[in-house]
């Protein structure tokens, strides 16, 4: 379905789940009894970014997008370790595709042939600087994510939608199977992953119920899908067809409560999302905090201080926890590779703040 078999991926939804779903309601669901967020710093590795999404202003077109140099990805990772972080979230487009010459030229500089390359060590800078990487370099074969998945305490792509829209239209446009395929593959290596849609790009609400029911097949089959973000688009200098009402965020947000497992967390970004408005729709994850870097998926969209995070948890009258890039259940159940294993084991300062944030 979706497109998916195209990549050799099974996804099924079957039809009275999706008309099941399509009936749940915020009533349906029970608010959380803990809210939790991670510590993190963006790193933004590349702007470059084959696919040209209608809603985005994170990528560059060639000739204008950066690269951050390893001295700069250790500059933020230093920053970041020091203000008390426990991830460096690593943010790209999609895999620059041969009309980022001048990306590729850099990236054959300093001695690699892929932006994976380039991540690896990207990562072992992080990891050097005593933070956990969690990279999200959007649709990845298996032999990309099988480069970098040894160094990563979890990935992620956003799966957004399965539904063909216009918003990814145009001469270069990702593909909801492809996507699928990215989250199946972290299944079949072991990968925790953080996945999410997108909601007011175009999509109606079966689309949005399947596309959560879609997620939670690839999580049946291989229990590797951590959290959910049910993240609403916003508008920015590409995008002026405004945002999704609350309304459709209390629905959209409950449907996934209602059919993922528990042990998936619901996250909605406090920095786009109207959180307080949704706190008795499921959401247990606020998502991560950065006291060093902007968020550069949204720059005009500022993190929300953490003291905000404690007001919203204050006001849902449940306790705020800070968490790993990585679930805890995945840590206790040995998903990690040793190289992660043995960051959170270490007899330094980073050891210990990893090791405060598991319960
Ligand atoms: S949303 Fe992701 S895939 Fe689409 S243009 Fe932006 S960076 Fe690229």
């Amino acid at each position: 379905m979706f497109g998916a078999e195209a990549y050799g991926v099974d996804v099924r939804v079957a039809e009275e789940d999706t008309e099941r779903l399509l009936s749940v309601t915020p009533a349906d669901v029970s608010a959380t009894s803990a809210l939790t967020f991670a510590r993190n710093v963006f790193v933004p590795l590349t702007t470059a970014c084959r696919y040209t999404c209608t809603y985005c202003t994170y990528y560059d077109p060639p000739g204008q997008a950066s690269l951050l140099s390893p001295e700069e990805v250790r500059d933020i990772c230093e920053r970041g370790a020091d203000a008390g972080c426990t991830e460096a979230l690593f943010t790209f487009g999609d895999d620059p595709d041969d009309r980022y010459t001048r990306v590729h030229e850099q990236l054959d500089e300093w001695g690699h042939d892929s932006i994976h390359s380039y991540l690896r060590e990207a990562c072992e800078i992080a990891l050097d600087c005593g933070l956990l990487p969690h990279a999200n370099p959007g649709d990845q074969t298996r032999e990309q994510m099988e480069l970098v998945a040894d160094v990563n305490a979890s990935m992620g792509v956003m799966l957004e939608t399965t539904a063909e829209i216009q918003a990814h239209g145009g001469p270069r446009s990702k593909e909801p199977g492809q996507r699928l395929a990215t989250l199946a593959t972290a299944g079949e290596l072991g990968v925790p992953f953080t996945t999410g849609i997108l909601v007011g790009v175009g999509e109606d609400w079966r689309d949005r119920a399947e596309s959560i029911l879609a997620i939670r097949d690839l999580h049946e089959q291989y229990g590797h899908i951590q959290e959910v973000i049910i993240q609403p688009v916003v508008n920015n200098e590409r995008w002026q067809s405004g945002s999704p009402d609350n309304e459709t965020m209390r629905r959209v947000t409950a449907m996934a409560r209602w059919a993922l497992p528990e042990s998936v967390g619901v996250q909605s970004p406090p920095n786009l999302a109207p959180v307080r408005d949704l706190l008795d729709c499921g959401i247990d994850d606020l998502g991560g905090v950065s006291p060093v870097t902007d968020d550069h998926i949204n720059p005009e969209y500022a993190w929300p201080a953490l003291r905000e995070l404690e007001d919203i948890a204050e006001e849902a009258g449940v306790p705020l926890r800070e968490r790993l890039p990585v679930y805890e259940h995945y840590v206790e159940d040995g998903w990690l590779s040793p190289r992660i294993e043995a960051a959170l084991d270490a007899d330094d300062a980073a050891g210990e703040r990893f090791r405060d944030c598991l319960g």
